[in-house]
């Protein structure tokens, strides 16, 4: 049995808590209380290569004020998800300061970019250049997704669950 410290980490707004509540309870909730600090939420994986990997979901508050708080919080990290807002490019705009952040407190970890809000129509950013944006900054992947449809959720985090465990 395996055990991860995986971040969620991004603007807010975005959809972090919304996506791992698709993830580990299978529902969204249109609103919610805004997250304050860093909770973390479990998920049991079982890949299809019969391995157990525990998950350790951390949410953190894109909040300005809780910024100081996220090199404490990205410390025995094994691998992040930074999420962006499809819809909002100015939420993308802010991945290289969250990389920045992440690779300064938890080393090279793998990270996936996640773009969210996928059912929405009035996107501001194409695939084509979260995708290349990914690969120049050394990320594993990006994926485009939503919370609310679920859409590539399960992928993303299984992806993140099997690399974790063979590399
Ligand atoms: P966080 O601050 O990053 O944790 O963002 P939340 O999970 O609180 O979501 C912010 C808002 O975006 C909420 O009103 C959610 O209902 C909404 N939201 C989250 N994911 C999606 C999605 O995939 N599609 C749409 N349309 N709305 C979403």
């Amino acid at each position: 049995n395996w055990i991860f410290k995986t971040i969620v980490a991004g603007a807010g707004g975005v959809g972090k808590t919304a996506l791992i509540e698709r993830y580990v309870s299978g529902a969204f909730l249109e609103d919610h209380k805004m997250t304050i600090g860093a909770a973390f939420s479990v998920k049991d994986v079982k890949l299809d290569t019969g391995e157990n990997v525990r998950m350790q979901l951390w949410d953190f508050a894109g909040e300005e004020r809780f910024r100081f708080l996220l090199g404490d919080y990205c410390k025995g990290a094994s691998g992040a998800f930074i999420c962006f807002d499809i819809t909002d490019y100015s939420t993308f705009e802010q991945i290289p300061e969250w990389l920045r952040i992440i690779r300064q407190n938890a080393g090279m970890i793998p990270i996936i970019l996640v773009g969210n809000k996928y059912d929405l129509d009035n996107h501001e950013l194409e695939l084509a250049t979260a995708d290349e944006y990914a690969e120049s900054a050394k990320c594993l992947m990006n994926v485009f997704c939503s919370a609310k449809l679920d859409l590539n959720v399960e992928p993303m985090f299984a992806a993140m669950a099997k690399w974790l465990i063979y590399y």
